[in-house]
């Protein structure tokens, strides 16, 4: 603990501070972007680019700073266009606010944290290793039935021999 790890700190440095070209970026391992993560190829250097990032972050950036500036310099133009566009579309206007809110749910549905082990599920409150473990120590219905098909499986693994390897186990048969 506190310890500087010199000999590791190339690896655990953030993207943006690795060297270019450092000795440990050899065998294709260049320097990551530190937008994406992505390993940074390119074929030609030039002065606009920022060396920190991809050739795609980059152009992305450049091109974002331009549409900012863009706008700074036009705003009153643009806005005024905006609203032009929006009193002569209101149909369109509708249409686009219900495809923005049709979208809403998918995009808070991120990740969430299994809540008893913290593994990242979809929707459900527990990974599915955790929920069957949940229901065998709270579900007597469940549990009695779990333990029914895990001894029809070991049975019938039994009368069949190791042809049936342990991928095929049902899920239960961690939890016993
Ligand atoms: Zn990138
Ligand atoms: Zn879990």
């Amino acid at each position: 603990m506190g310890m500087i790890q010199t000999e590791s700190a190339p690896t655990t440095a953030p993207a943006a501070m690795r060297g270019v070209t450092g000795p440990e970026a050899g065998a294709g391992q260049g320097p990551a972007c530190a937008e994406c993560g992505q390993q940074i190829v390119r074929r030609r250097r030039s002065a606009r680019q920022n060396s920190a990032l991809c050739l795609a972050c980059d152009q992305k950036a450049r091109r974002s700073a331009y549409f900012q500036r863009y706008y700074e310099t036009h705003k009153d133009r643009i806005l005024a266009k905006n609203r032009r566009w929006a009193k002569d579309n209101k149909h369109k206007l509708v249409l686009l606010r219900q495809a923005r809110q049709a979208r809403l749910p998918r995009e808070a549905g991120q990740p969430r944290a299994c809540i008893d082990c913290g593994t990242l599920v979809v929707r459900a409150q527990r990974c599915r290793r955790c929920y069957i473990r949940f229901r065998y120590a709270t579900d007597q219905e469940y549990r009695a039935r779990r333990l029914a098909t895990t001894r029809r499986w070991l049975d019938r693994r039994q009368r069949l021999g190791p042809r049936l390897d342990t991928a095929a186990a049902p899920a239960g048969v961690a939890a016993n």
